[in-house]
């Protein structure tokens, strides 16, 4: 078993921190208050390749793998969670998903824009009354002879305001419930029918666009069906497996932004006559901290490694997912904690911290839905995938 980062892996750590530190860094606390998204900035991450890990080359990928995809992603989230999403709307996402499933039109149609950063990407599964339970969902698609005609409404789907194209699922047989859903490749600002409303009332994540998108008619292509028709959830599910990767790579960024930050502060910090960081109780959050975000590491760079393998990871990517999510979120309670007023004070990052981490429990399946996974193939309910 070897725990060593290889000589490329530590290279593109390196880049994708010093890119955050550069580009990200100064204006992130302005940005997140304007909440100001820039597509400029998705294509540079597209120029610097990434978005192009476990893509090949003919599609505009790069050959690194998941491993890489997730230590640069770790990186960016350090800085700014917001500027993790992007991972998951032009790689994880859609273009890993059209890799594996779609037709050769629609792979080089559609993967070199979204890992170049051309074109922004999304994908749209929730709606007002379906969020856990994906099978629960409204939409329909409606062969109607020459096309697609596509209604419903999803919500909470990132990059809906601003997004170009993506998957959208819907059912086509609603009877048929789990084999009744497809997957579709949708063009958001060319389709008539389609209109989007960004959702401005989150608690953080203020750079990573958030949105609904209503479907009245929309006219879908035949040719836009990703996979066959009623394989929807099916993709769907192989899907999420990757993005919660992408959302756990995020974890550790913020786990990772918050040890360093409370780590410094109570070096710095002089109470009763010394640094808090000599108070064993404040010692004592700090290495509840510590553990747990190495602990993540572990877990998010094991998944990422089983994926590159290519072996069953479905069980240990939840695992990650979960337990990384669950350790930012405590990393940046402790973290407020010991920063004082200064915590709880707009002026100093960790409130940014504090409200962005919760997110990570709720996205890509929550806490409670890695667990029923987790539990379900313990106990042997179903296979790792
Ligand atoms: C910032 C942000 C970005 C997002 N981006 C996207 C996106 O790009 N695309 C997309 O499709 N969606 C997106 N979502 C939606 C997200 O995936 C859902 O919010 C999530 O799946 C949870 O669904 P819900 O909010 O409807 O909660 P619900 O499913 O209503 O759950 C509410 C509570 O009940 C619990 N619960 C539900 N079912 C069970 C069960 N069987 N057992 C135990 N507990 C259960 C949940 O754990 C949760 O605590 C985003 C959400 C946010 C906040």
């Amino acid at each position: 078993m070897i725990f060593d980062l290889n000589e490329e892996q530590r290279i593109v750590q390196e880049q994708a921190r010093r890119f955050a530190e550069k580009e990200i860094l100064p204006t992130v606390e302005e940005d997140e208050k304007n909440h100001k998204f820039q597509p400029d900035r998705v294509r540079q991450m597209g120029e610097l390749g990434f978005f192009g890990c476990s893509i090949p080359e003919i599609y505009g990928g790069n050959g690194m793998g998941l491993l890489e995809s997730v230590l640069i992603a770790e990186q960016i989230a350090k800085v700014s969670p917001s500027w993790r999403l992007p991972f998951n709307m032009q790689n994880l996402g859609p273009a890993l998903t059209v890799k594996q499933f779609g037709t050769e039109g629609q792979k080089s149609g559609f993967i070199p824009s979204w890992v170049s950063g051309e074109k922004l990407g999304f994908f749209a599964i929730t709606e007002p009354d379906a969020g856990s339970d994906v099978s629960g969902m409204k939409t329909t698609a409606k062969d109607v002879g020459d096309h697609w005609q596509l209604n419903g409404q999803k919500m909470w789907i990132s990059n809906a305001s601003v997004g170009d194209t993506g998957l959208v699922y819907a059912y086509t047989d609603k009877e048929k419930k789990y084999q009744g859903m497809t997957c579709f490749i949708v063009d958001l600002k060319n389709t008539p029918g389609v209109s989007t409303q960004a959702i401005e009332t989150k608690l953080g994540l203020h750079c990573a666009p958030t949105g609904e998108i209503a479907f009245d008619g929309a006219k879908i292509p035949k040719n836009a069906v990703l996979g066959k028709v009623g394989d929807g959830f099916k993709i769907c599910m192989w899907m999420l497996n990757n993005t919660r990767l992408g959302c756990a790579a995020g974890a550790l960024g913020v786990g990772g932004a918050c040890v360093d930050l409370a780590i410094k502060y109570a070096n710095e910090r002089t109470q009763f006559g010394q640094p808090i960081s000599k108070f064993q109780m404040v010692q004592a959050q700090i290495a509840e901290m510590v553990a747990e975000h190495e602990a993540a590491q572990l877990l998010v760079y094991r998944a990422a490694y089983l994926k590159d393998q290519g072996k069953p990871n479905q069980m240990q990517t939840s695992v990650a997912k979960l337990f990384a999510s669950e350790a930012a979120v405590h990393a940046a309670n402790e973290a407020m904690k010991i920063f004082g007023s200064y915590g709880f004070s707009t002026e100093y990052p960790i409130e940014r911290y504090f409200r962005d981490a919760k997110s990570l429990q709720i996205v890509e399946g929550t806490s409670n839905i890695q667990k029923l996974i987790i539990a379900g193939i313990a106990c042997g309910h179903q296979q790792n995938r």
